[in-house]
């Protein structure tokens, strides 16, 4: 049973303080914390934070892979991704897929259902991060966006996809405007899989009524959410965006690679929303996390991956040449560039990749430092270099650095 206590630590409560203190852990949950810089007197190994900030660990609720691993190539990449997300502060992912459909059929491929039955059986297993279930992005959407297939309204679909994941699915993204969505919906929420909106250029009425059925939280918000059709020549159309925004309801997460949504975006969703409102997302896929380069990937063509930029297809011949490729956002560099952005409290800043998306999961075991929460927590290394971890540990294991890189560091420090 592993058990250890951390002290002189900056310990943040998302959303409600930051104070010097000490942590204790025992069998993957904190069970008690204090404020102070003494340490209490404990039989199990003593971690001195040296005064550094310890988080819990950032949750990302909308993400396709990283390095150059992707989730629909399958449970290989998905223990792959597992065993280095801890190395950018991410403790619990929602590995998201796209479903494919066969040539618009609304039936889905061999191929992705056989990815669907390895996910159900792998994500049990994978230890290095935690995993609610898996975000599925569509196919009740409208707008294809980045690849996603668009279907009606169909429960038997949804059944199908359902029981592939045997259960395990955490999310699922539509668009309000899809005709046959509420009926979806309300099957989702009595199923205990949130409902997220996208892909959509839904009008107010439209959007209102998903909210009313259970759908209240955007994702990628402003990407692929352009604007209703003009009704009256100058007449600026409100539609899902501004029904989010103005809807008390309503919460939306943003991809904060500051290339995907500008930053100002971003700013007035906290104005509307507050830090209860408003999450951190990567959406990242491949090249996430790689130094940059031109890579190869399992889509057909290059991309080119850039440092602050997102990956951009980098083949000539391609007709999309120099066109978005996904994002390569981590969520350790997303929060620094909210700490840019944003005028506010830091443990509010902090709760956009904790508490708020740990809050829109309904994971209430997870995004705060409380006694009885589990013990998956970051400690952030002191410096310039931006917000890289000292340490992360999933479930009370350490799971960055790896387990040899911390046990040498430890010799070093006793020599
Ligand atoms: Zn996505």
């Amino acid at each position: 049973m592993t058990e250890f206590l951390i002290h002189n630590a900056k310990i943040v409560r998302p959303g409600v303080s930051i104070a010097t203190g000490y942590l204790h852990v025992r069998a993957g949950r904190i069970i008690q914390l204090g404020e102070g810089s003494g340490c209490p007197d404990v039989d199990c190994p003593i971690i001195d934070a040296r005064g550094q900030t310890l988080t819990p660990g950032l949750i990302d609720m909308h993400c396709h892979g990283i390095h150059s691993f992707q989730y629909d190539q399958g449970a290989e990449h998905l223990r792959a991704a597992a065993s280095v997300l801890g190395c950018y502060g991410t403790t619990t992912v929602v590995p998201t897929l796209v479903p494919k459909l066969q040539n618009g059929a609304p039936k889905l491929q061999d191929k992705f259902l056989h990815v669907l039955d390895q996910f159900a059986n792998a994500m049990a297993e994978v230890k290095n991060v935690a995993i609610p279930g898996v975000h599925l992005e569509g196919p009740f959407v409208a707008l294809s966006g980045a690849a996603c297939a668009t279907s009606v309204g169909d429960l038997g679909l949804l059944e199908e996809l359902l029981g592939a994941c045997k259960g395990r699915v955490s999310v699922m993204s539509i668009a309000p405007e899809v005709r046959g969505v509420i009926p979806i919906i309300e099957r989702l929420v009595e199923k205990g899989v949130v409902p997220f909106i996208t892909n959509t250029r839904a009008s107010v009425e439209q959007t209102t009524a998903a909210i009313d059925a259970g759908a209240s939280h955007a994702t990628h918000f402003y990407d692929v959410f352009p604007l209703p059709e003009e009704t009256d020549p100058g007449v600026r159309p409100a539609g899902a965006v501004e029904t989010i925004l103005g809807d008390r309801r309503g919460t939306c997460d943003f991809i904060c690679d500051g290339i995907h949504v500008h930053p100002m975006a971003v700013r007035a969703a906290v104005a509307a929303k507050g830090w209860r409102g408003v999450a951190l997302i990567t959406d990242a896929s491949f090249g996430a996390g790689l130094m940059p380069g031109v890579f190869e990937t399992p889509w057909g063509y290059r991309v080119e991956v850039k440092e602050g930029n997102a990956p951009r297809i980098a083949d000539p011949e391609h007709p999309m040449c120099g066109a978005l490729a996904g994002s390569a956002l981590t969520m350790n560099r997303g929060m620094e560039n909210l700490f840019r952005w944003l005028d506010l409290p830091e443990e509010q800043i902090w709760a956009l990749g904790t508490w708020t998306p740990a809050n829109i999961l309904g994971v209430a075991s997870k995004g705060d430092l409380a006694t009885g929460m589990d013990a998956d927590l970051v400690l952030w290394r002191n410096g310039n270099n931006g917000l890289e971890p000292d340490r992360t540990w999933v479930a009370g294991e350490v799971v960055y650095p790896p387990l040899r890189d911390f046990l040498s560091a430890k010799d070093q420090s006793r020599s």
